[in-house]
């Protein structure tokens, strides 16, 4: 429902069956989720858009999944980006068992969604607290992610779709400066053309439904830099 709230997760796996489990049960999960069935669409679809995790088959057709790893380690975009690799029992080595693959965590086959989905979390969680929480407090601020439910001082606030996605954005960084632009791509996506006053009216709609209850500001405007939710805890 607002897909920018969700992490998503980029499945590469050759086998049909396996790709489609893994596929419906991440997306149940909430995540968004795109699948590539061999190494070269690994790195296109991670070049497209970089992913928040990637589950990575061992054993690829075109580019080996040691490979892809390599490769994703390469790029800026995906420097970061916590790889779990996925291996037949009997493959994996040394190699990954040291992760010295560049992977974070590795999960061998044949294993249970209950278990793939649990080191999913657990992976987002220690890489990108924000992404894996379900709710996201800052001062007296609280955002419940599944309900899509903002509370301030205990008061619920009033949020449209598009200022929810703003808000849980900043939520995950608080501090942090962001250009319309960076919000743009966060809240709108790169592929939309939105004007960059856009996200200065929205902004405006979600300091006003923050503060309708009373209570400071909570989302300061950096002079052409951007803006960020900078409050004292
Ligand atoms: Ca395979």
């Amino acid at each position: 429902m607002i897909a920018s709230a969700q992490a998503s997760v980029l499945v590469v796996e050759d086998e049909d069956a396996l790709a489609t489990l893994l596929q419906y049960n991440l997306d149940k999960e909430g995540y968004s989720v795109r699948v590539a069935m061999d190494g070269e669409e690994a790195l296109m679809l991670a070049d497209e858009s970089a992913p928040d995790l990637v589950l990575l088959d061992w054993m690829l057709p075109k580019v080996s999944g040691v490979e892809v790893c390599r490769r994703l380690r390469a790029r800026p975009a995906t420097r970061n980006t916590p790889i779990i690799m996925l291996t037949a029992r009997g493959e994996e080595g040394d190699r990954i068992r040291g992760l010295d693959t560049g992977a974070d965590d590795y999960v061998v086959k044949p294993f249970s969604m209950v278990e793939l989905t649990a080191r999913v979390r657990a992976v987002l969680r220690r890489i990108r607290p924000g992404l894996a929480d379900d709710q996201l407090n800052h001062g007296d601020i609280v955002v419940d992610r599944v309900a899509h439910r903002v509370k301030r001082q205990g008061k619920d606030i009033h949020l449209g779709p598009t200022e929810f996605k703003l808000l849980d954005h900043l939520m995950q960084h608080p501090g942090r400066v962001f250009s319309r632009e960076q919000l743009l791509n966060a809240v709108w996506g790169s592929d939309v053309y939105v004007e960059a006053r856009t996200v200065d009216a929205h902004i405006g709609r979600l300091r006003k439904a923050l503060m309708s209850h009373g209570g400071e500001d909570p989302i300061r405007t950096v002079r052409s830099a951007g803006y960020s939710l900078d409050m004292d805890g």
